[in-house]
């Protein structure tokens, strides 16, 4: 969709988008509203499809105010319309397919994604009717090919989890946009400071703000931002028929990180680019992948895109046995950073992530698509998620075993 106007910078937008002081306290902090039904003063129908804009709220599940406040936050943020928090990042990526999906269509998703997405487009969406094309979303020329005239959803992430691969943003919603497709791009590496989604055209940018939104690693969720009419049919189906929402804890938590987002952002690019250029130097490891090197084979294209390149890195260690030995004396050594997945947390995580042993569970790829995954991952990758620490503190960590 057309990016909305928004005067103000980034980081006024991140403190008081979506938020007020309480018109009954005056408190300047955001009310945390933990409540599951709300009384009401109206005689009203039992039904979703009873609820109007002035309707006030009824139930949580289709309305709350610390959620709707987290809402708006996030729809500035990213520049789009309205927002749909939901349970998980997961839930997010279920409710855009299943929402927008129907038996008898296609959707062209990349063929290299967070691996439960993967999993979802590869096992869930065929049983349902929905055919399903795995494609190197770096491959323009595969993206067009792929596209049917059934064709109702791209979806892309970029960079991409694990292997830090780009999408092209303008010139894929280009190709989804001419075949009547909509395009839904999965931001959660990038962050919503990462590339500015809404003006490259995607229709649909969803998140888990388990990540860099909430930033902290303490809450589990997930955002859809849109076009208030795409997003009003993602909250009928996704939020209230098949109810996977947020909870307002989780939406005041992960508030309270978002508003920081923009100099959390900057300091993960900077620590991100000082361990990724000392990796480098290093005579054990033989490639690293982060959209700020210069080495990166989409450096262009990340320059172009990129407003910030995030906190995320991959390398290699040459072959899968070293890597695994490299885990272990991660796991048994490193006192700072720690062994464990997910990302984008203050804390700087690592987690080892072996090619076979992805391809047999989550991707199963072959041919053309393979040698693409292996040019970014070799036999296997370290995926690290530099935190918020000491730049310097990260190093020494890391020289303990590199
Ligand atoms: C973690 C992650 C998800 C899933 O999010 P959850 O909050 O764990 O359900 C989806 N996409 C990407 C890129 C992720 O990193």
């Amino acid at each position: 969709m057309t990016k909305l106007q928004n005067t103000r910078g980034p980081m006024t937008t991140a403190i008081h988008a979506g938020e007020a002081p309480d018109p009954t306290t005056g408190a300047s902090a955001p009310p945390l509203h933990m409540t599951s039904t709300y009384v009401t003063d109206q005689v009203a129908g039992f039904s979703a499809h009873d609820i109007g804009e002035e309707s006030g709220y009824l139930y949580t599940r289709w309305g709350n105010p610390t959620v709707d406040m987290f809402e708006r936050k996030m729809a500035a943020m990213e520049g789009m319309e309205t927002c749909l928090a939901t349970a998980s990042g997961m839930a997010a990526a279920s409710a855009i397919f299943l929402t927008f999906l129907s038996a008898g269509d296609h959707v062209v998703v990349s063929d290299v994604s967070y691996a439960g997405v993967a999993e979802l487009a590869r096992d869930t969406l065929p049983r349902l009717g929905i055919e399903v094309s795995l494609v190197d979303m770096s491959d323009l020329e595969a993206v067009a090919a792929a596209i049917r005239d059934t064709t109702k959803l791209v979806h892309c992430e970029t960079p991409v989890n694990p292997i830090m691969r780009l999408t092209d943003l303008a010139a894929v919603s280009r190709l989804a946009h001419d075949a009547g497709a909509l395009l839904s791009c999965d931001a959660t590496f990038a962050s919503p400071l990462g590339q500015d989604n809404a003006a490259l055209g995607v229709d649909l940018v969803m998140h888990s703000v388990t990540k860099y939104i909430g930033g902290h690693g303490d809450a589990v969720g997930g955002i859809v931002a849109g076009s208030a009419e795409l997003i009003a049919r993602l909250r009928l189906e996704a939020g209230i028929h098949h109810g996977g929402i947020l909870s307002p804890f989780n939406a005041w938590l992960i508030a309270r990180g978002a508003a920081t987002l923009p100099l959390r952002m900057r300091a993960h690019e900077a620590g991100a680019l000082q361990v990724a250029h000392w990796l480098e130097t290093r005579d054990s490891i033989t490639r690293v992948f982060h959209p700020g090197l210069p080495s990166h084979p989409q450096a262009n294209l990340a320059a172009k895109q990129m407003s910030n390149t995030s906190g995320m890195i991959s390398f290699q260690v040459g072959s899968a046995a070293r890597g695994q030995e490299l885990a272990q004396q991660m796991i048994d050594r490193l006192e700072i950073i720690h062994y464990a997945v997910s990302l984008g947390h203050h804390r700087s995580l690592i987690f080892w992530m072996e090619t076979d042993g992805l391809m047999e569970t989550s991707f199963r790829l072959s041919g053309r698509n393979l040698d693409s995954y292996r040019a970014f991952a070799g036999d296997g990758i370290f995926r690290l998620s530099v935190g918020l620490e000491d730049a310097e503190d990260l190093i020494a960590d890391l020289a303990k075993v590199l």
